[in-house]
């Protein structure tokens, strides 16, 4: 048995308002005459939040579509674009989604390695690391601010760019930041987290480290989604919480069915990861009975619309495209399944539930 031996962030800043030291913490990492770029989800394009950018000399504030999911082609494209212009920078600091944090991870290790970003997607592929970054996150849910991983589509695979040179310098955690995100998103994305959780206590890489983390973050989901009757800054408090909770839960064990399967309908129809994962939940009573049941009532409880059928008009073509990307995620099988995965999960058996979706 060999231990993961895990890299965390370098340093967390949490509280209401905290945004506000931004410019202090970075001031320490500028370096003369290079810019520090702040990478912001388009949403707040126009938006008060962009006034509080602590902008200085020549830095530069690049709003990031987040129309798509991150794609490689689009981190190769932010990359050469900062070193055409500024040759490098000081930092990258990412203050969005989960897409936008990924964008951020990503494009401050494109600063410093050769290549596509696509040669990177795996498993300790990146060679030297990035430049400072930093993840602000605008959305709660995912467990990118301190994961070792930015999530990519590339030209043949949807994949991370796993490394011990992933994981952000700095997070700035403000749940002021979520206050306005709309009902829908912030279910899809806040389910993302509760679903880690799911697949992290019922997986067979459960160990004690994962099951403390994953509890207080599966606790701290119930209370906003369950408990609570109406959204209020609490519910941004516990959900920013429960996020990271739930990110360092899967630094010690994995996710499960749920991702597996959702990999596949992100890869072939461009379904989003917070609303494909709850798509897919939706119909994982057999994997995980209580965790399915308490999720069909927070989607009820918080009237929350999943969409229904999206697989419907797919040829045998596509479900075979679906199958190959989802049974490609081995660890999260196993995670899920046991040693003996391939013989539960046969390709009939996931045919039929990418026919349900
Ligand atoms: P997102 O970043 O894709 O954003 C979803 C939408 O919400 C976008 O339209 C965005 O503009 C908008 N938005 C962001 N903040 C907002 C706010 N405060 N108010 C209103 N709208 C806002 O959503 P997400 O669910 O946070 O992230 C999903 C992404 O995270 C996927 O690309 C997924 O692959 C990735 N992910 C990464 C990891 C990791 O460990 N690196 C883990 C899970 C998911
Ligand atoms: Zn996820």
């Amino acid at each position: 048995m060999k231990f993961r031996n895990f890299k965390m962030v370098g340093y967390v800043v949490y509280g209401r308002g905290c945004f506000g030291q931004l410019d202090e913490i970075i001031a320490p990492h500028r370096k003369d005459g290079k810019p520090m770029i702040f990478l912001v989800d388009h949403f707040f394009n126009g938006k008060p939040l962009v006034e509080r950018v602590p902008v200085r000399g020549n830095d530069t504030i690049i709003f990031a579509d987040v129309t798509y999911e991150p794609k490689t082609t689009y981190v190769d494209q932010l990359a050469q674009q900062l070193k055409d212009e500024f040759g490098t920078v000081s930092g990258v600091i990412g203050i969005g989604g989960g897409s936008t944090m990924d964008l951020a991870k990503a494009v401050s290790l494109m600063m410093n390695n050769p290549g596509s970003s696509a040669d990177y997607q795996g498993w300790d592929l990146v060679k030297f690391p990035g430049v400072y970054k930093a993840g602000i996150p605008t959305l709660s849910g995912t467990g990118a601010e301190v994961s070792r991983t930015t999530v990519l589509t590339g030209p043949t695979k949807k994949l991370g760019m796993n490394s011990d040179f992933t994981p952000f310098d700095q997070i700035v955690l403000d749940p002021e930041l979520t206050a306005n995100a709309p009902a829908n998103q912030r279910f899809y994305t806040g389910m993302d987290c509760y679903i880690h959780c799911i697949e992290s206590l019922e997986g067979t890489y459960l160990n004690e480290f994962s099951k403390s983390y994953g509890a207080k973050a599966l606790e701290l989901c119930r209370e906003v989604f369950v408990k609570s009757n109406e959204w209020n800054s609490d519910c941004d408090d516990k959900l920013m919480m429960a996020s990271y909770a739930g990110g360092m839960s899967i630094a010690y064990s994995q996710v499960g069915v749920a991702h597996a399967v959702s990999y596949g309908l992100s890869y072939l129809l461009g379904t989003k990861h917070g609303i494909g994962n709850c798509i897919v939940m939706d119909h994982l009573e057999e994997y995980y009975p209580e965790g399915v049941k308490e999720f069909k009532y927070m989607v009820e409880k918080n009237n929350i619309d999943i969409p229904k059928g999206i697989c419907k008009n797919l040829s045998d073509g596509d479900f075979e495209k679906m199958m190959n990307v989802s049974l490609g995620m081995k660890p999260l099988w196993e995670n899920a399944l046991g040693k003996d995965w391939e013989k539960i999960m046969t390709r009939e058996k996931l045919r039929a539930l990418y026919e349900k979706l």
